[in-house]
């Protein structure tokens, strides 16, 4: 075990939204428009999902703001499910293309899956494929899908899949599955965990059913550009919140040192049973902890709660590869 520095507070912190609907599917707002909102509300970067149609806002860039090139596909349960949408399985995944300079006239054709429900050869295939197009793979709220742990063991390559989703939060309380991003650690993939927005602004902004601004990551980046952007991402210099912040979290001679914004509870989950955590008294807060790893945890990662009930936390990581 080395010492590394996974978050530092010395260093600045990109606000960012990777789900994303606007007006070219089946969102409210333009593109225009969904810039103006998060730049107001303190976000750096967004990526634009729209529905099975690749876009890249380029137009939106500026020093101030990074518009990642994307689109959110599905593979639907159609024949199993005779009712309809109701009770409709589907895979949603995200996909961030890394280079939109780069196959520029094949990623215009928008791409889709093929329409093989829980055939992970054939999907398995298809993120293959698109991986060597340029794209990071996302699996996006299994809980919303109506998904189980059947339906996504066998996904392979997978850059990263949600743990929470605002959208889907505020649609059923089916947006936050902490137990499933850990399902899949505990498949041996190694894989990083988002929480998003998945906006589509049926309501109004500062309205209680807003599905904006619930769900976003605190990324590291070198700079506020297109490739560090992507770097930091492939690399996992993020942390994903609904709210509370961590400032900073290290490891030092097989300790672990965190610092965060007040909660009332902070976590290290592992791959076992040998949990660590540190509870503030009851109505009080805490913003710092340290814990020692024992070296048997397999991986581990950190999640916080705060007082109004929100969580935030990282991605795992793995011991044998620190
Ligand atoms: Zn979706
Ligand atoms: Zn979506």
């Amino acid at each position: 075990m080395k010492d590394h520095v996974f978050l530092s507070e010395k260093k600045p912190y990109y606000k960012a939204n990777l789900h994303c609907h606007t007006t070219v599917s089946d969102g409210i707002f333009s593109p225009e428009e969904m810039k103006a909102a998060y730049r107001e509300a303190g976000y750096s970067i967004v990526a634009f999902t729209d529905h099975n149609r690749y876009v890249w806002q380029k137009q939106l860039q500026d020093e101030n703001f990074l518009p990642l090139a994307a689109y959110e596909v599905d593979i639907n349960d159609f024949p199993k499910s005779p009712d309809g949408w109701p009770t409709l399985s589907t895979y949603h995944i995200n996909l961030y293309d890394t280079d939109p300079t780069r196959n520029s006239q094949e990623k215009a054709k928008s791409k889709l899956p093929p329409r093989r429900y829980g055939d992970f050869a054939a999907i398995n295939g298809y993120l293959q494929e698109m991986a060597e197009l340029g794209f990071l793979s996302c699996y996006n709220h299994p809980y919303w899908s109506l998904q189980n742990y059947e339906d996504y063991k066998g996904l392979r390559g997978l850059f990263a899949m949600e743990i929470y989703n605002h959208g889907c939060e505020l649609d059923g309380l089916y947006g936050f599955h902490p137990q499933a991003y850990d399902e899949m650690l505990r498949t041996g993939q190694r894989l990083f965990c988002l929480a998003t927005d998945d906006n589509h602004n049926r309501f109004p902004l500062e309205s209680a059913g807003s599905d904006s601004f619930g769900g976003f990551i605190q990324l590291q980046a070198e700079r506020l550009d297109y490739s560090s952007t992507i770097d930091a991402l492939k690399k996992g210099n993020f942390y994903w919140s609904m709210g509370p912040e961590i400032r900073d979290f290290s490891l030092k001679d097989g300790k672990l040192f965190v610092k965060t914004s007040p909660v009332e509870k902070i976590y290290v989950i592992s791959q076992g049973r040998d949990c660590h955590q540190k509870l503030a008294e009851r109505g009080r807060t805490i913003t710092e902890a340290e814990f020692s790893l024992t070296g048997k945890e397999g991986w581990f990662r950190l999640q916080c709660r705060d007082s109004r009930g929100l969580s935030c936390g990282t991605n795992a990581y793995f011991l044998d590869s620190l």
